[in-house]
């Protein structure tokens, strides 16, 4: 795994912890975890001929290693159609950074393929000082944060585990097809969940994994915000 030790080589004599969003996506996309199309621009002209590339509806986000949740500091904008929005946004994103934290270093903006909507499911990994490097799932939102709906599991991680993770979720029925809806890819997921056990377990340097969200659709599933905690 080439580019991820590139990266957290890179990252380590940069002295940083956080590792950005393109560079943890990166490490998905090389451990087989499904991520949307992306690229980094430094000006809204760079934004827009990438958006053009990439195809709209466009999503833009601010790279900082000072900003580590984006939507706090007005940093994320979604569902872009043209490039006169793709340019307006550019500036806005721009502007609400540097009022969020003035002295906040920008990388530039990040243009991101917008992923259709699915169900938003949450995957974690923590170093849990008593059983080690543990891989976390939940769905998205109020399940995670106020009922504290998750599973975990200590990695390595089988298929059967993976799956365990997912059927043992309280809110489980809401990804099993709850009132109509099609029911979301569980090999899918537990293929992500695998491939988040594999990537920390060859890269101790990892101290915390965020995938939040991952989007959970019929067929496959897409990750569209990744965050990355070294040692
Ligand atoms: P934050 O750093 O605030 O967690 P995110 O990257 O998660 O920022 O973006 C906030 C929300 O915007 C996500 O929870 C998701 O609902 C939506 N979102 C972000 N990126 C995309 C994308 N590429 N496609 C579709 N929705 C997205
Ligand atoms: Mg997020």
């Amino acid at each position: 795994m080439k580019q991820t030790t590139k990266i957290i080589n890179q990252a380590k004599k940069e002295g940083r912890k956080a590792l950005l969003e393109p560079e943890a996506k990166a490490i998905c996309a090389e451990y087989g975890i499904t991520v949307n199309k992306f690229d980094v621009a430094t000006n809204a002209k760079e934004a827009v001929a990438q958006a053009e590339k990439i195809g709209y509806p466009i999503v833009l986000k601010i790279v900082s290693p000072d900003i580590i949740h984006k939507s706090d500091a007005g940093g994320v904008k979604v569902n872009l159609k043209t490039a006169a929005e793709v340019e307006a946004a550019f500036k806005t994103i721009m502007d609400n950074a540097k009022k969020y934290k003035a002295d906040a270093q920008i990388v530039g903006e990040i243009v991101q393929e917008m992923a259709p909507q699915g169900t938003e499911v949450i995957v974690g990994a923590v170093k849990d000082p008593q059983f080690g490097q543990t891989v976390m799932f939940g769905l998205g939102g109020i399940f995670v944060e106020l009922l504290k709906d998750v599973s975990f599991r200590v990695a390595p991680l089988t298929k059967e585990d993976a799956k365990e993770m997912i059927i043992n979720l309280k809110a489980f029925p809401l990804l099993n097809g709850y009132r109509g809806s099609k029911p979301a890819d569980l090999n899918a997921l537990a293929d992500v969940l695998c491939n988040v056990s594999k990537m920390i377990l060859d890269n101790p340097e990892i101290k915390e994994l965020d995938l939040n969200p991952v989007m959970a659709y019929p067929v496959g599933s897409k990750c569209v915000d990744a965050r990355i905690i070294l040692e």
